[in-house]
This record gives C-alpha cells, sequence and structure tokens, in this order.
C-alpha cells in the first residue's frame, strides 16, 4: 500500500500516519460485487429473532453452567493458570492498566491475546469497580459471534490478567485509517454485525457504553469483534438509567456529556458516530478544539457528507438524535435498527451465522500473525513484569473473586487457532 495524494487528508487518516508510514502491510481486497451479491439476499427479520433467542437460550444454559463452576470455584481462587503457563512473544496494545500481550500456552499450544493490569494503577484510580465488571462481564457467559471470548482470568500479588481470545486481523480503524472512509456496502456490513453484538449484551441487561475505534477489532477472517468490556454496566434493562461519567470525547453521547442518566441507547449513538467516521472518514461533530467539539455534540446540527445515500443519512439522523427518547433503537432495540432501509440488503441469519462473505479479508498468515498490529507496540519489548514469578494464584481483597476459567477449559483446553 502506497500513500497517494489523491485523496484529502481526513481526520482518520492524521490518527494514524505515523503507523501508516512504518507499517508494513499485507492488504487485500475482496470484490465488492461478490460482497454487494451476497447482500442482495432476502431479509428474513423474523427467522434473525429466531436465531437470536437461539443463541440468548444457549448463552442462559452457558451462564447457568458457568455459575455453577463459579459456586465450586470461588472459595479457593481456582484457576490454576499462572504467568508462567505462558510464553510471551509480542506486546499487541495498550490499555489504561497495561498492556495486551500476544501469548502462546506452553502445554496447549495455543495463542491467546493476554491483558495485563498493574493492581497498584487500578487502585490509584480507584477502578477496581470497573476491573471486576469487565471480568465479571467477560465470564457472564457471554457467547457471541462478534465479542471476543475470555478463556482465563487470574492474578498475582501486583497483576490481574485476563486470557482473552487473540484477534489478528487489527483494529477495525486500522484499516480506516488506510483507506479514509468505507463504500456504504462495507460500512453497513461492520455496522450490522456490531449492532447484532450489542442487542445481545442489551438483551442481557449490558450495555457496552465504549464503542469506539480502539475497541472493534477485525478477526482474520474480517468480521468484527468488540473488546474491552471494562466500561460495560451490568443490570440495566432497556428503559433503565444509570449515573455514571465514562467514556472518549469523540464518541460520548450528549446525555453522558451532560452527567444525565443513561441507558442502552447510548450504545445506539455510539453506533452512529463510528458508522458516520466509516462512511464520512472522520467522527461526526469534531474539532480539534475539545470545547468546540463539546459544544457540537451538544448543539451543532448534523452535518451529513454530501453524496451519502438518503438510506444512510436517515440512519445517521436516528442514531445520532440527541433526545433519546426518540432515538433510533430506543424502545425496541436493535430491531428498530434492522427494519431501517440502510440494512434491507443485510440477511440477519446469514450475518449472525457468520456466512456473509466479508468486504474485506486481512491477509493473516496463521494466528500469530502480527502485521496487522500498530508497530508502536509490537517493537516494544516484552516487560519483565509480566511474568511476575509467582507459583501460587494470591488473593488481594481488593480483587477477591477474579480468577476464572472458563469450564470449556476444565474439558478440553481449547487452543485459538
Ligand atoms: P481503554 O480503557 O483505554 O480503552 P483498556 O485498558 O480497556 O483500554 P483494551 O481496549 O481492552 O484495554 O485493550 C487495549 C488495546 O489492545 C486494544 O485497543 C486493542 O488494540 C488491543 N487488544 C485488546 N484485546 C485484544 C484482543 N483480544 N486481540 C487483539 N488485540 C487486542
Ligand atoms: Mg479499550
Amino acid at each position: 500500500m502506497t500513500v497517494t495524494q489523491e485523496r484529502p487528508m481526513t481526520y482518520a487518516k492524521m490518527r494514524g500516519l505515523v503507523s501508516f508510514f512504518s507499517a508494513l502491510l499485507k492488504g487485500k481486497k475482496v470484490g465488492f460485487s461478490d460482497f454487494l451479491n451476497k447482500f442482495v439476499s432476502s431479509q428474513h427479520l423474523c427467522q434473525s429473532l429466531d436465531t437470536q433467542k437461539l443463541i440468548r437460550r444457549q448463552s442462559k444454559l452457558r451462564r447457568e453452567k458457568l455459575e455453577k463452576a463459579n459456586l465450586s470455584s470461588v472459595h479457593t481462587e481456582t484457576s490454576q493458570m499462572k504467568p508462567s503457563d505462558f510464553d510471551y512473544l509480542k506486546v499487541i496494545g495498550r490499555g489504561s492498566f497495561g498492556k495486551v500481550l500476544l501469548a502462546k500456552h506452553r502445554k496447549q499450544g495455543g495463542y491467546y491475546a493476554v491483558k495485563v493490569l498493574q493492581k497498584r494503577m487500578i487502585i490509584k484510580r480507584k477502578e477496581q469497580r470497573h476491573v471486576m465488571v469487565e471480568r465479571s462481564v467477560l465470564m457472564k457467559g457471554l457467547q457471541h459471534p462478534f465479542l471476543v471470548g475470555l478463556h482465563f482470568s487470574f492474578q498475582t500479588p501486583n497483576m490481574l490478567y485476563f486470557v482473552l481470545d487473540y484477534v489478528n486481523g487489527g483494529e477495525l480503524f486500522y484499516h480506516l485509517q488506510r483507506e479514509g472512509s468505507f463504500p456504504e456496502p462495507r460500512a453497513a456490513f461492520y455496522a450490522a454485525e456490531m449492532a447484532t453484538a450489542l442487542g445481545y449484551l442489551h438483551s442481557l441487561d449490558i450495555v457496552y457504553r465504549d464503542l469506539k475505534p480502539e475497541n472493534i477489532l477485525m478477526d482474520r477472517e474480517g468480521h468484527v469483534m468488540l473488546t474491552d468490556f471494562g466500561l460495560c454496566k451490568e443490570g440495566v434493562a432497556v428503559g433503565g438509567i444509570m449515573h455514571t461519567f465514562c467514556g472518549t470525547p469523540e464518541y460520548l453521547a450528549p446525555e453522558v456529556l451532560q452527567g444525565y442518566p443513561y441507558s442502552p441507547t447510548v450504545d445506539w449513538w455510539g453506533l452512529g458516530t463510528v458508522l458516520f467516521e466509516m462512511i464520512s472518514g472522520m467522527p461526526p461533530f469534531y474539532s480539534c478544539s475539545k470545547a468546540e467539539m463539546f459544544e457540537n455534540i451538544l448543539h451543532a446540527p448534523l452535518q451529513l457528507r454530501s453524496g451519502m445515500s438518503e438510506a444512510a443519512g436517515s440512519l445517521l439522523e436516528g442514531l445520532l438524535e440527541r433526545d433519546v427518547t426518540k432515538r433510533l433503537g430506543q424502545s425496541r432495540d436493535i430491531v428498530e435498527l434492522q427494519e431501517h432501509p440502510f440494512f434491507t440488503f443485510i440477511n440477519w441469519d446469514d450475518l449472525l451465522a457468520r456466512k456473509v462473505r466479508p468486504p474485506f479479508i486481512p491477509n493473516v498468515t496463521g494466528p500469530c500473525d502480527v502485521s496487522y498490529i500498530d508497530p508502536e507496540f509490537t517493537l516494544q519489548p516484552i516487560p519483565a513484569s509480566v511474568n511476575e514469578r509467582c507459583q501460587a494464584a494470591e488473593a488481594s481483597e481488593a480483587f477477591l473473586g477474579f480468577s476464572f476459567m472458563n469450564p470449556a477449559e476444565y474439558v478440553a483446553a481449547k487452543p485459538v487457532s
């Protein structure tokens, strides 16, 4: 991929300029005609709702199984895992409290993304609750084709570890940075996959709340994967409210910004900002002055890019509606989006079954390929602290109950391929 001068410098491009130049990119685009053909199949909403129900039911069963397993494990902090069970190969990301590393399980040989958090930093910033929420959300038995799964969590005296599926197609916005913007059908595909994941979380009374570019990954087949459940709020039914403030300015919903109570519709605003950025190359209401951007989010009229289809414009207006009572998704959640003309060509059943061919397939050579990960991370040395020598998984009071092993792992440890 070379840098061309034909396209104007976009916000997305600016954000990724450094990595854009330094990364060795191996993109491969799939013909859009194939993709469009896939889309031009009939929409079976009812069937898709059945599929959703089925996924929910499976998830409930899994949750019950998990709860049983947890009851028996809660006294002993039983995840038997320890840092030395893994070989740490590369740094692949940075979170608020530590790093995310590509690691290989020494015995099973599977590759995982291990998110390592420093307890000291979490306690200093009084964020124990968020971390425990992330852990409890991840272990709720969530199982969805577009959500990153948790295999284990364990702790040492100084660190917390989340062992997650390694998603190696890069951040979705890494790809957006390279291309400036996506054609509408491609943006529709990603938005639809994200919408099903958000709808699924809402059906379990979980609000994702932190939809932003860095948390949207692409797997090796080109499907979207949402990661980072640190800011999820549990126990919020559709129509319910919350009062906590968190998030990244560009993607904040007005009600969050103003400190008003907010509900699952906050995620539909988030999806609107991400969809807007995919189609236009920059977030809605963007300004390089933070104060002005806040002001824009609260009051500026939504400016749609010329050339945008009517359906895209109307969906964005519906999602980026400041009045939450009028926002698309407010009363019937994802169903309202599924009925929108922008998604007419989406076959929701096929989408959920991962049968729709993604519009772009990352050219990864294997499960440990890091070519789509920003070299800003992969060139960093592995911090010695992640290999903290500690055989017994000692629990600190602040993180009691953190350690966890997915019951699937008891039966047969399943390598991530
Ligand atoms: P923040 O709160 O600042 O968003 P965080 O502490 O919640 O950060 P994550 O967002 O979970 O951390 O992870 C940081 C980065 O690591 C992500 O933006 C992503 O690039 C990478 N990453 C996280 N999970 C995975 C994964 N399962 N596979 C591959 N990369 C991942
Ligand atoms: Mg994050």
